[in-house]
């Protein structure tokens, strides 16, 4: 069984009875959690417990995508790695943590968003909760890739120079302290990004049932649009990103995109662009010829049926616009 549930469809912040990005895929018993934004971290624990979370991707660092992780680490780290006792064997004992060993969550994500999470709560660090995994050690495109195969304008964002808390840029190795998380024989995290090819974008991450590849994508800082590939199952999600031929490339046949669409009407003048249309959308989604579009991240107040019909005009597929609690079956 899979689906889809949206935990927040707002950029920037979140409107009042919303939250900001965030969703959870769950896949034949894993659960796979996709940014967690602004007031998501209540939503997502209304679908499953933090124990029963396998995996977190974190597109980029704003807060919009990334602000409750620090409460999911909380919930993981008060509730399944908390210190067994003779008398409570508590949940990390029953799935063989140890004192000098804990279980570790796996986290996929940029090193901007791991000097956030540090900064939010350095105790315990979130290295000690997390197996962190530096998405931009995955499959890169040359940049005169991302020039060549650009439409229109476009850039590619600044990469981060800040010191780095022990997220490798080796290729998919895994941060100093952790260890792969053991829950039976359910978890298998590939340590070395080099598992088969995702639609010519080069090697992802097997993360249980999934294959995982991220892609850099124009936004005001590093942003991973990723792609996560099952057999019969292709979900790809853009976080926040401008107009980018590499996106059309990462959705390319596709059962379901989701696709930020922080504006509507014409697309603005100044450049670059960090952000799309509606519209823009869109035309990914059709360039892609993707199955099913899910638009997200709206700007707040923003009437979500006028961006429905403006990516309608442009793609022949389902249009859906995601809303708190919404649940797609794939
Ligand atoms: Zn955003």
């Amino acid at each position: 069984m899979t689906r889809l549930t949206v935990l927040g469809s707002c950029g920037a912040w979140p409107e009042p009875g919303r939250a900001c990005t965030g969703f959870l895929l769950s896949h034949n018993g894993f659960n796979f959690v996709i940014d967690l934004g602004y007031g998501t971290a209540s939503r997502l624990l209304t679908h499953t417990a933090a124990r029963d979370v396998d995996a977190v991707v974190i597109t980029h660092e704003h807060p919009d995508h990334m602000a409750d992780l620090s409460a999911l680490g909380r919930a993981w780290h008060y509730t399944v790695q908390a210190p067994p006792t003779p008398t409570d064997p508590g949940e990390g004992a029953r799935h063989g943590q140890t004192a000098s060993r804990p279980l570790l969550l796996p986290l996929f994500c940029t090193t901007g968003t791991l000097r956030r999470l540090e900064a939010t709560e350095p105790h315990p660090h979130p290295t000690t909760i997390f197996d962190v995994r530096d998405l931009s050690s995955g499959p890169q495109l040359h940049p005169a890739q991302e020039d060549s195969a650009t439409q229109g304008p476009s850039t590619a964002p600044e990469r981060s120079t800040a010191p780095e808390h022990g997220a490798t840029r080796e290729p998919g190795a895994a941060q100093g302290l952790s260890a792969a998380r053991q829950r039976g024989a359910a978890l298998e995290l590939g340590a070395t990004p080099e598992h088969g090819a995702a639609q010519g974008l080069g090697s992802g991450w097997d993360v249980g049932p999934f294959q995982l590849t991220a892609v850099l994508l124009p936004h005001h800082v590093p942003n991973h649009g990723v792609r996560l590939s099952a057999p019969g199952l292709s979900v790809v999600y853009s976080g926040d990103c401008g107009p980018s031929r590499l996106l059309v490339e990462l959705a390319r046949g596709a059962d379901l995109l989701i696709c930020e669409a922080t504006l509507q009407g014409e697309p603005p003048a100044d450049e670059p662009r960090q952000l799309m249309t509606a519209a823009e959308a869109g035309r990914a989604a059709a360039e892609a010829k993707v199955g099913t579009l899910l638009l997200t991240h709206f700007w707040p107040g923003t009437d979500r049926a006028v961006s429905v019909a403006e990516a309608r005009a442009e793609f022949p597929g389902d249009v859906l616009a995601a809303d708190e609690g919404l649940t797609l079956a794939l």
